[in-house]
């Protein structure tokens, strides 16, 4: 078993398929509300928001901004948050999302979305359009620079992760690899001793190799 699968076969819970119970909107939505912010304080701002507005673009391009801020703000970054929310409600009021994501340039059309970016656009795809991607966020981008070396730019590491995992299991593989970044492959301080793919690390082996420096 390589890398890659032994993350999958360890590090996947269904649980973690969060979205399973939301609408492509609702999603669109948590997505934003999860920018720049921990889990446990996006999902308050979510659950908040719920609770107090119907979460469809009809619905909220009509509440006034300054409602959806203060139901919003344990997320942080509110203000700019309820912007986004707006603007983008706006755009998609009228069904526009099931019709951007049934069609062939989805992708692109959801960029054009105003506070839409890449793992935004690609987290909706991946869950609620059955597209094969890996959305890539921190933990991904962090966990395949230590392990395979990919660097760049989001559709450079995207385009590696891709080469490497078959296109049915990068649902399952994008929640891994959030969740084997979080426990063990964390940001500061890895548990690079108990970690099973050491041998199959770059990071792991470049900090093992012997240095060959002759001067020291
Ligand atoms: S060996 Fe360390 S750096 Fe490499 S994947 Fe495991 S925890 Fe991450």
């Amino acid at each position: 078993m390589d890398a890659i699968e032994w993350i999958a076969e360890k590090f996947y819970r269904e649980k973690d398929n969060w979205s399973s119970d939301l609408s492509p909107f609702e999603v669109l939505i948590a997505t934003v509300l999860s920018q720049a912010t921990n889990d446990k304080n996006s999902h308050l701002a979510f659950g908040n928001l719920k609770a107090r507005i119907e979460i469809t673009p009809e619905e909220l391009s009509n509440v006034p901004t300054g409602l959806i801020e203060e139901v919003i703000r344990v997320g942080g970054l509110y203000h700019q948050k309820a912007l986004k929310i707006k603007a983008i409600s706006k755009a998609l009021v009228g069904d526009k999302l099931t019709e951007i994501m049934g069609s062939e340039d989805g992708r692109k059309k959801l960029l054009s979305l105003p506070g839409v970016g890449n793992k935004t656009a690609d987290v909706l795809l991946c869950f609620k359009g059955d597209r094969d991607v890996v959305p890539i966020d921190t933990h991904i981008k962090r966990v395949s620079s230590r392990v395979w070396g990919f660097v760049g730019g989001y559709d450079e590491v995207q385009r590696e992760l891709h080469k490497l995992i078959a296109p049915k299991e990068r649902k399952r593989a994008h929640i891994a690899m959030i969740r084997f970044g979080r426990k063990i492959c964390r940001a500061r301080g890895p548990l690079c001793e108990i970690c099973s793919i050491n041998m199959e690390c770059l990071y792991y082996l470049s900090r093992e190799a012997p240095s060959t420096d002759l001067h020291s």
